[in-house]
């Protein structure tokens, strides 16, 4: 399942690989960040030095891979690309480590998932550029020493908060990627229209970006799905109204919440009363991992005030009863 299917899931597919922008200039949104990252760019390359270590943070879906694709081409260098998911043991980091060349980016996608034993090498990599790796044990363990290439580290996370201070000390640049304006998901959605060589006129791009929980990854995932629903019944051409039905028909409601994000408030509010519920009961009830939970359904539900997080546990607000048109208990 994915975007393939066009089940407005989350999961990578299509739309990431096709509709990434390649150069930062077609990036869209995030002006701020971009001039600053351009600034810190220039500045490193008039100096030749390698650009200092970036770390992103912010919900899946919000351009953190995007950037550490656009930067090294900016740069005109290469970069590897690895998951901190991926990296269990010291001896799978190793082989990123040597493989740097000089002015070279490094990737770790969900870097708070690196463990304190594999974060270690990160501390001396980013710091000298240099690992000591211990061979063979007891009276016979030798430390080796590895000088590496001056390299740059882009980490990206969406818990920022489960970094250890040290290693987010060691980023020189941090940026929190915000969420997406109307106007910059509808303009996404007319570049990738371009791109997939469809029409959508005006009042269809901003349904789909209404829709999209201020996400472009999902604003593709939409795109994606309106065009096939289009080509099967509509002829191809897409409209406001077949791009209402064709995001109707998967579950996409007017606030752009998916099946799974409804699944959230409905157990909330029918199994716990409302709340204040935690995050693990609600996670068992519903039969997903609470980190799902946590990572791609609350942010939104949070930004948009359906949802509040109090000390006892997680609250529907008001605004949550009245979406789902529920009433509210005394
Ligand atoms: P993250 O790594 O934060 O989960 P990605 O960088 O993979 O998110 O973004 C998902 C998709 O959304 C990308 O493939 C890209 O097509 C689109 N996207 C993200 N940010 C932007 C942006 N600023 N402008 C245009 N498209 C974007």
């Amino acid at each position: 399942p994915g975007a393939e299917s066009g089940d407005g899931s989350r999961s990578r597919g299509e739309a990431d690989s096709k509709l990434r922008p390649r150069r930062m200039d077609e990036m869209v949104g995030q002006r701020d960040v971009i001039e600053r990252l351009k600034i810190a760019i220039d500045a490193a390359q008039s100096r030749g030095e390698p650009l200092g270590h970036i770390l992103f943070d912010g919900p899946p879906g919000l351009g953190k891979t995007t950037f550490a694709t656009v930067i090294p081409a900016e740069m005109n260098t290469s970069v590897q690309m690895a998951n901190g998911a991926g990296l269990r043991a010291p001896k799978d980091l190793l082989p990123y480590l040597t493989n740097v060349s000089e002015g070279s980016v490094l990737f770790i996608d969900e870097i708070h998932r690196v463990p304190k034993s594999v974060e270690e090498y990160l501390y001396t990599a980013m710091e000298d550029y240099r690992i000591d790796v211990v061979l063979g044990d007891g009276v016979n363990a030798r430390t080796l020493n590895l000088e590496l290439k001056p390299f740059t580290l882009i980490g990206a996370t969406t818990r920022a908060g489960m970094l250890s201070a040290p290693l987010r000390d060691r980023f020189q640049i941090r940026e929190h990627l915000g969420w997406y304006t109307r106007d910059e998901l509808a303009e996404i959605v007319h570049r990738n229209a371009a791109k997939l060589a469809i029409k959508v006129d005006e009042l269809s791009a901003n349904v789909i970006a209404d829709r999209s929980r201020s996400t472009p990854r999902l604003a593709n995932n939409r795109l994606l799905w309106v065009r096939d629903y289009a080509q099967s019944k509509a002829k191809g051409k897409v409209s406001e109204k077949v791009t209402c039905a064709a995001l109707d028909m998967i579950g996409i409601d007017s606030l752009g919440l998916d099946k799974q994000d409804r699944n959230y408030l409905d157990t909330l509010m029918r199994v716990f009363l409302g709340g204040p519920a935690g995050l693990d009961a609600i996670a068992h009830t519903m039969n997903v991992s609470g980190d799902t939970l946590e990572d791609e359904v609350e942010p939104f539900l949070l930004r948009s005030e359906l949802l509040v997080r109090t000390r006892r546990g997680r609250l529907a607000t008001p605004g949550a009863y009245e979406h789902m048109q529920r009433p509210m208990p005394d």
